[in-house]
């Protein structure tokens, strides 16, 4: 099966799960969604303050006042969103010195594996929201080039289109309880354009909220129907309505007519849609390492080496993987503005 990118006269493509004919005959009490680690990624980086203290954690933040200063954010917001993302493992609280009380915040390995994510969400946002270069060039040490990654097979090192990957059933398929809808509002989508200008800033306000994530999700599976989308994802109807005009706004989405009487839309990925594959495939990737206890729920084949691959991140020049500590940033922008954190470089130093 293929990726519902301008597909026309599509059937339900075949989800990853084979389990969504029975589903949908469910009592409707019975929410399940399916077990998919992009969800466990989204469910992190769709909070806008939390997405935005890591930000600047890879930026070189460890204090609390660090991250302060760089977010306008108050001391209760932040306070909480450190004491989560520790709870989480992203982040671990160290000592200052042997003789301060004082804890700073760093970033654990599975903290500082969410780098190739954040490059793959920044490529997009230079590729399609900022009509400059992007307000960070990327040098990467190992060939001492500036460096526009791109997310690649990791058996054939080709980069990865949403044409030319199936998604197969892995060994921790399966459905999960459905999150309800009440407990999800897309209130803070504003809030991710905080700090500095940042082009994985921008890719997460257009994409927007944790609902919009699962919608985008459903559509490289081939959902491209109001239906379709529903019955995946047990999402009420008026929070489904709003997600998708808004995925059209922004321009994921484009909306075409297959009926007339009653008058019946589909949505479609746009090319910029489309380009959402890399970001969403590395989000399922760290969802897999860290959260899926060695179990991916879902297994990628690459059409074009025919093998199962894992998405990774490689340098567009050298082709080698993309890690945190080889990447430096020239910043196009003044980070005296956005409280003097300007660190060259991603992560100071090998964790
Ligand atoms: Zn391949
Ligand atoms: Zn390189």
């Amino acid at each position: 099966m293929r990726p519902a990118v301008a597909a026309k006269d599509k059937k339900p493509a075949r989800s990853p799960k084979s389990d969504l004919s029975v589903r949908s005959e469910e009592k409707s009490s019975d929410l399940l969604e399916r077990k998919c680690s992009i969800a466990s990624t989204v469910g992190i980086l769709s909070d806008a303050w939390a997405f935005l203290v890591i930000r600047e954690a890879f930026f070189g933040a460890r204090r609390f006042e660090e991250f302060r200063s760089g977010l306008e954010i108050s001391r209760a917001t932040l306070t909480d969103r450190l004491r989560r993302l520790t709870q989480e493992g992203i982040l671990r609280e160290a000592s200052y010195s042997d003789t301060s009380s004082r804890v700073e915040y760093k970033l654990t390995k599975s903290g500082i594996d969410l780098y190739p994510t954040f490059m793959a969400l920044m490529q997009f946002g230079d590729r399609w929201l900022d009509p400059t270069d992007g307000p960070l060039q990327l040098i990467h040490e190992d060939c001492n080039c500036v460096s526009k990654p791109l997310v690649a097979c990791s058996c054939c090192q080709k980069k990865i289109t949403a044409r030319e990957v199936t998604y197969l059933d892995g060994p921790g398929a399966g459905v999960v309880g459905a999150e309800t809808n009440a407990r999800r509002t897309r209130r803070t989508v504003d809030d991710f354009m905080r700090g500095r200008p940042s082009s994985v800033s921008r890719a997460l306000e257009v994409i927007g909220d944790r609902w919009s994530f699962l919608i985008i999700r459903e559509a490289f599976y081939g959902a491209a129907r109001f239906d379709q989308f529903q019955a995946e994802l047990k999402i009420a109807s008026n929070i489904l309505t709003d997600r998708l005009s808004r995925l059209v706004d922004r321009g994921v989405f484009k909306k075409r007519k297959y009926q007339s009487a009653p008058e019946r839309f589909e949505y479609l990925l746009t090319p910029m849609g489309a380009d959402l594959h890399g970001p969403i495939m590395m989000m399922m990737a760290w969802g897999d390492r860290w959260r899926a206890g060695g179990e991916p729920p879902m297994l990628l084949k690459h059409s074009v080496c025919g093998k199962i691959f894992t998405p990774t991140v490689v340098c567009n020049r050298c082709g080698k993987p993309i890690h945190a500590y080889a990447m430096k940033y020239r910043m196009r922008y003044d980070p005296n503005k956005f409280g003097g954190r300007k660190s060259s470089r991603a992560v100071p130093g090998r964790v």
